[in-house]
């Protein structure tokens, strides 16, 4: 099969390799949307801890099982899914409680744990091995193409669920990436009043339908105490900061940008969390099966992904796909390849 592969830290190209085989608690898939996100260039850089090259990358995708692993009874053959990126191992403390995310043999395969793409193979390939603790069955009506968002959408709703989002409420966004506008929908979608979108750039033309306000991230200062929920997205200590400082006294900030090392935080008047009797939450990946109920959200057209994927190619042109994501051609916010030939029409 056809696979992207990073064969050392800062090298790609597309490769044959060995269709893999399912193991025990696998499912075999044929990918049929996958696409690339901005924790891609950490894996490819070789900074991300627990990938070893060669490496085939991909973490964002959905597909059809088309084999099953010994002793696996389901999903059954050509069930269409899309898949979650973390698999805990199931029996350490934070799997017991639904936490996965925070598994504590993370990186150990042998225990069972799996975060695909990254510590495991991925799906920038034609066909890709997963637990099927991974999988979500798609919905029927909701495509490839938005079954690919399955973990994106777990992360932003989890951490507006991280945040009590309560209906009614003022939420504030910051970063109009694929998991802001992710977020500000489900916002919506989960009843909020208000949706306020905080960014900049080109990809702020596109959020517009996704917000009742967009603000760029230079003039923030009329936001500040307005927001009873502020859910940060765009990962540096700027939007940190505008974030403390936008939400409301009593109110909640949840920050899931910061996802690697390198970020500090200064500058914080302590107070500010003090007495503005704040709850400050980080919130990382999405536990729980949580994607499950965002992919029933659009299933009902409550929200929409496939506008957010500006982008796609064939995976044999993986090198103008990356470009294009990396260099944010054209206000690109999702790039997609697609391994399958009759995909591409
Ligand atoms: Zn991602
Ligand atoms: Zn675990």
């Amino acid at each position: 099969m056809r696979a992207v592969v990073f064969p050392r830290p800062d090298e790609f190209g597309i490769e044959t390799i060995a269709v893999p085989v399912p193991g025990r608690e696998q499912a075999l898939l044929r990918v049929r949307a996958s696409m690339v996100c901005a924790t891609d260039r950490k894996v490819l850089a070789g900074t991300f801890a627990g990938t070893a090259f060669p490496h085939v990358p991909g973490h964002e995708f959905a597909g059809d099982v088309v084999a099953l692993g010994l002793g696996v009874t389901g999903p059954p053959v050509g069930t269409r899914v899309g898949v979650e990126a973390h698999v805990g191992c199931g029996a350490c403390a934070r799997c017991r409680e639904g936490l996965y995310n925070l598994c504590l043999s993370y990186g150990k395969r042998e225990t069972g744990h799996a975060h695909i793409g990254f510590t495991v193979p991925g799906g920038l390939a034609e066909y890709v091995a997963v637990p099927v603790a991974a999988l979500h069955a798609l919905p029927a009506g909701v495509s490839y193409a938005a079954g690919a968002w399955t973990d994106n959408l777990g992360v932003a709703l989890w951490a507006l669920e991280r945040g009590r989002l309560a209906a009614g409420e003022t939420v504030a966004v910051i970063g109009p990436g694929a998991i802001g506008l992710c977020a500000a929908q489900l916002a919506r979608a989960s009843g909020a009043g208000r949706v306020i979108l905080v960014g900049r750039g080109a990809r702020m033309a596109r959020a517009a339908a996704y917000a009742d306000l967009l603000v760029d991230a230079a003039g923030t200062a009329a936001l500040t105490g307005t927001a009873d929920l502020v859910v940060e997205f765009a990962g540096t200590a700027d939007a940190a900061r505008d974030a403390l400082r936008i939400a409301r006294r009593g109110g909640r900030v949840v920050l899931g940008g910061a996802t690697g090392l390198g970020v500090p935080l200064e500058g914080i008047e302590l107070s500010t969390i003090v007495r503005g009797h704040l709850d400050v939450l980080g919130s990382v990946a999405n536990p729980k099966g949580i994607s499950a109920r965002a992919l029933a959200l659009l299933a009902r057209g409550q929200i929409e992904v496939e506008p957010l994927v500006t982008h796609r190619f064939p995976l044999e042109r993986f090198a103008e796909a990356w470009q294009t994501f990396v260099e944010r051609r054209d206000g690109a916010i999702r790039v997609m390849l697609l391994p399958a030939k009759e995909d591409l029409s």
